[in-house]
């Protein structure tokens, strides 16, 4: 059966790389695309990596409707569009969603079945020096994003699962069981 996996944790911790991995290894899993108000990154690209929309064209969507959860997140809104986790479902395939905390909160509250997964960093500290290193943003966007991650690691109980990702391949292998265990998947893949 599809499933809707919730992947959530302070900006920093490394979600992106760690859904990468787990797509690697499990297939039949689809990411949702996501839609922001943000500019996009060197690199980004509209369709793959967001659905980069005005601040006019996010509201026309929120009064339709679309989003299954938005959220406002460091000054800029983003949002899953429910046609982004419905077609995936309609094609039998398992979907993960990478948001932050106010957002998988309302997934959570519309979706019960949904599986929700939050990834915690080894220290708070470590989320500076990443950000830092991964030189997307300022330094005053980095500080307003370590005082939303205080929030959200407050929050860390709320969910089912917690990762701390303290090693790559080692989180990755936990996230993968998670995901394998609630798909009733074998817990390696053939080819190992
Ligand atoms: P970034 O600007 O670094 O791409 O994303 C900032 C934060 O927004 C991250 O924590 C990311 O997981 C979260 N985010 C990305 N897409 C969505 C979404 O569709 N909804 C919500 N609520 N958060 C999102």
């Amino acid at each position: 059966m599809s499933k809707v996996f919730v992947i959530t944790g302070p900006s920093g911790v490394g979600k992106g790389t760690l859904i990468a991995e787990l797509l690697r290894r499990v297939s039949g899993l689809e990411l949702s695309i996501s839609a922001t108000t943000r500019q996009p990154r060197d690199g980004e690209i509209g369709g793959r990596d967001y659905h980069f929309l005005s601040a006019e064209e996010f509201d026309r969507r929120v009064k339709a409707d679309d989003f299954l959860e938005f959220a406002t997140y460091s000054g800029s809104r983003y949002g899953t569009l429910r046609s982004e986790v419905r077609d995936q479902l309609a094609a039998d395939h398992s979907v993960v969603l990478e948001i932050e905390v106010q957002g998988a909160r309302q997934v959570r509250a519309a979706m019960r079945e949904s599986i929700q997964v939050f990834i915690a960093p080894p220290s708070p500290g470590i989320l500076r020096e990443r950000l830092r290193a991964r030189g997307t943003d300022s330094a005053e966007a980095i500080d307003v994003r370590l005082e939303v991650a205080e929030q959200e690691l407050a929050a860390q109980d709320e969910f089912a699962y917690r990762i701390v990702n303290d090693d790559l391949m080692r989180a990755a292998g936990e996230l993968e069981e998670i995901v394998r265990t609630e798909l009733g998947l074998p817990l390696h893949s053939e080819a190992e």
